[in-house]
């Protein structure tokens, strides 16, 4: 792999000027990343290129068999003007790991960290600086192939897109309601619930679609065999507190390994909290919920960073959660992490990389 060639757009777009109603995914930057692979030569082509629509096979095997991965990830704007990134070279790590479940190519971690770098120099001006506001930043793989068969591709392209997103709580941490579902599951040991693939949202839609008719904003996933264990809350990994002990389930191959929930134990541990992965029944939370022991429960992921829940809907159940209010270390997690993130605070794990 060598240099990147640089293409600059001749017509920039004019950035959104009102940066509260930014949303989440609704605006891209002027220009993405992109590199090619062709079975014989490897990856190549490193490229950034004015953003636009890309020409494909109506046959190229994503669009028919899904073969494709991604991450998710911020830039944040401090405060001084410095640009930072939160752990940047775990995702593109997870982006290996997915890439061997689904036969993908694996890329060069640190050459994609440093084009990621180079993109993100180009489309500094992008970055919004509103308190709450970032860069999000989507890098994706997936099969370009013109062809029917089923089996692994020969060729791909990478893909690293930005766009910039709004404060997820404009109003503050705001617990919500989740529906334990118990019809739809979202993955299986064996399956592609570890590998961050786009076919595990797809199959995530029904139960998210039905949660949110009846007013629920998220569902709480069970394990696909026993639909008894607690495995992660929509696309968040989930956390509860029950009787001064921090308790999130174990990574047993159906569950998305979160860098927000990593962090979320290495932090917690830091500051001398007991943490525990481990296996989790509904029952046994349920039963925690009515002796008094459950104390607080959030999700985690990039997005939110932490999103507390307020409540648990478990077919005729209803167990309110701390009544419906963040709880204390939820509230505590969410402010060190969004400190360091933002470079408010300092950064003794070594987890933000500047982008000069
Ligand atoms: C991406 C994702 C998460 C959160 O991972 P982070 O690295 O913390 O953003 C959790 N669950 C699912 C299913 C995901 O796709």
């Amino acid at each position: 792999m060598s240099a990147i060639k640089l293409e600059l757009t001749g017509k920039p777009k004019a950035k959104p000027v009102d940066e509260t109603k930014l949303g989440f995914g609704n605006f891209f930057t002027d220009h993405m990343f992109m590199m090619n692979y062709d079975e014989g030569q490897g990856w190549h082509d490193a490229r950034i290129v004015p953003y636009g629509p890309l020409a494909l096979d109506p046959a190229a095997m994503v669009l028919h068999y899904g073969q494709e991965v991604f991450e998710g990830l911020k830039a944040y704007r401090t405060k001084d003007g410095r640009i930072l990134l939160f752990r940047p070279d775990e995702n593109f790590k997870r982006l290996n790991r997915s890439n061997k479940r689904l036969c993908i190519p694996e890329i060069d971690e640190g050459f994609a960290l440093e084009a990621l770098k180079e993109l993100i120099r180009v489309e500094k001006d992008w970055i919004p600086s509103t308190p709450g506001t970032s860069l999000y930043i989507r890098p994706f793989i997936f099969a370009t192939d013109a062809h029917l068969g089923v089996h692994p591709a020969h060729h791909y392209l990478f893909i690293i897109m930005l766009s910039p997103v709004g404060a997820y709580y404009p109003e503050g941490l705001d617990p919500v309601k989740i529906y334990v579902e118990n019809n739809y599951v979202r993955a299986v040991k064996g399956g592609t619930g570890e590998a961050k693939t786009s076919g595990n949202y797809a199959s995530s839609l029904k139960a998210q679609d039905e949660a949110e008719q009846q007013h629920f904003t998220q569902v709480l996933w069970l394990d696909g065999v026993e639909r008894k264990y607690i495995e992660e809350v929509g696309t968040m990994n989930v956390f509860f507190k029950i009787a001064g002990e921090v308790v999130t389930p174990e990574l047993q191959g159906s569950i998305l390994p979160g860098i927000t929930r990593k962090s979320s134990i290495e932090l917690l541990r830091s500051w001398g909290e007991k943490v525990c992965e481990r296996r989790l029944s509904i029952d046994e939370l349920a039963d925690a919920a009515a002796k008094g022991r459950l104390e607080e429960a959030f999700g985690t992921g990039t997005a939110a960073v932490i999103s507390p829940i307020g409540q648990l809907i478990w077919g005729s159940d209803i167990i309110d959660i701390n009544g419906g209010k963040i709880g204390p270390l939820s509230q505590k997690l969410y402010d060190a992490l969004t400190a360091i993130q933002w470079g408010e605070a300092a950064d003794p794990f070594g987890w933000s990389f500047e982008v000069k």
